[in-house]
Parts: C-alpha cells; sequence; structure tokens
C-alpha cells in the first residue's frame, strides 16, 4: 500500500507575471519558480488534459523526509475536528521545522491565550 502512497506536492501556479515570489505554505520557505511553462493548473485540469502558460512554484524542500513528515502534520491539523489534538500536533511541527535546521523556513505563529 505504501508503494502507492504519494506524497501532497506543494506546488502554486499564477498567470504568467502576476505574482513575484510565494512561500511554502507548510514550511514557509521562498519557492523556486518556472516562469511561462505549459503545464497543468491543478488536478481538474490535469484530468481533463488542459494545459495553459504558468507560472509554477515549488518548495525548494519538498523532497526532504522532514518536509514530508511536515505535510503530513499540517494535513492532519486540517482534518482533525479536535482543537486539543491540533494544538498539539502544532508543537510537533514546530519541532520539525525547527529541527530540519534550513534558514528561511518559517514557524507559522500561534497563539496561546
Ligand atoms: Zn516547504
Amino acid at each position: 500500500m505504501s508503494e502507492f502512497e504519494m506524497t501532497r506536492t506543494i506546488r502554486y501556479t499564477s498567470e504568467p507575471g502576476k505574482v513575484d515570489s510565494m512561500r511554502c505554505e507548510v514550511c514557509g520557505a521562498v519557492c523556486q519558480v518556472r516562469r511561462d511553462v505549459e503545464t497543468y493548473s491543478g488536478m481538474i485540469a490535469a484530468m481533463a488534459k488542459k494545459t495553459s502558460r504558468l507560472d509554477v512554484f515549488t518548495c525548494p524542500h519538498q523532497e526532504t523526509d522532514w518536509h514530508n513528515l511536515a505535510v503530513r502534520l499540517v494535513d492532519a491539523i486540517d482534518e482533525t475536528p479536535s482543537r486539543r489534538l491540533a494544538a498539539l500536533m502544532h508543537l510537533d511541527l514546530e519541532d520539525v521545522l525547527i529541527g530540519s535546521g534550513v534558514e528561511g523556513v518559517s514557524v507559522q505563529e500561534r497563539r496561546d491565550e
């Protein structure tokens, strides 16, 4: 089963030239960008095999183990209905991001009160 497990890709698209830079929603790193490429805008366009000229932004860290773990935590935080569990998993996420030792990754701000 794990053979077919796919890590969610951090990939954003925009109309060519519209967006200067983007940050990864998971780790906060500035994304790498490829300008004006013929590609799919998203899952639906890919299934319809409909391409367009787009700027494509991807996270430079998304191939790393720590980033995969961070993505899974972010998804789990999104999915859990429990605020307490979400807060705990957010602590784990901070550990992963801080532990990565990569400069430029930012831990999203949390409100404790
Ligand atoms: Zn990232």
